[in-house]
């Protein structure tokens, strides 16, 4: 079954992605997606195994093995590993370092893009990613993509007090064979480098407004 409105936020590492899509969703009544969390999430669990993250064949054949699956609690995904929520080890320094590695092995995408299709089967979503636009859910008029400078995106990780290679991440996200970042044709690119939260999320629902989805925090827009 085919989700209902989907609204797509792509874009590369640091852009203001998750911010910006988990206040939309909350604008909306919508649910939230972070498929990011996804593939991190497959990542630990590589890590967890002493799964060489280099080789794809090992990577693909633990993704077969292992349950990973993808719910909505409280409005906003949750991904699990054979049903331990990893939630709070996805961010650490050696995930960052190993997930485009993962991210690039196209058994572990058909996988993650499955979970994600049947948990947000009939509902209306923001997802956020690299490929919803362009991959996941192609169809969807509401596409977005976000971006902002180097500059600002480095200093946005630093302020999280992350170590995170987002330029290597960038690099590996944008060149790998397989859905890789793009930005779809009919996407909206939004340059978020001098803009708050707040003004990203105004300037996105202005939009929406103009594409005619019809929902009440977009009709009541000014
Ligand atoms: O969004 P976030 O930075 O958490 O994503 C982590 C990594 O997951 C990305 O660097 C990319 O390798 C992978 N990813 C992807 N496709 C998506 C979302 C994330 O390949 N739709």
């Amino acid at each position: 079954m085919a989700a209902d409105h989907v609204i797509a936020i792509d874009g590369p590492a640091a852009s203001g992605k998750s911010s910006v899509a988990r206040a939309l969703a909350k604008r909306l009544g919508f649910c939230y997606v972070n498929s990011g969390a996804m593939y991190r999430a497959v990542t630990w669990g590589a890590l967890h195994r002493g799964i060489a993250v280099q080789d794809p064949d090992a990577i693909a054949a633990m993704a077969e093995e292992v349950r990973i699956a993808c719910e909505l609690i409280d409005n906003e995904s949750r991904i699990s590993i054979d049903n331990f929520d990893p939630s709070p080890q996805l961010h650490s320094d050696e995930v960052n370092r190993a997930v485009s590695s993962v991210s690039r092995v196209a058994r572990v995408r058909e996988i993650i893009n499955l979970q994600m299709r049947r948990c947000v089967a009939s509902r209306d979503v923001v997802i956020e990613g690299r490929d919803i636009g362009s991959v996941v859910f192609p169809g969807t008029p509401f596409k977005f993509f976000l971006d902002a400078s180097p500059e600002v995106r480095a200093r946005r990780r630093n302020a999280q007090g992350q170590r995170d290679e987002i330029a290597m991440r960038d690099q590996a996200d944008s060149s790998r064979r397989m859905a890789p970042l793009v930005i779809a044709p009919d996407a909206e690119r939004i340059d978020t480098s001098d803009l708050t939260i707040p003004e990203v999320v105004e300037e996105i629902l202005k939009r929406l407004r103009t594409k005619r989805l019809s929902n009440a925090a977009v009709i009541s827009h000014r």
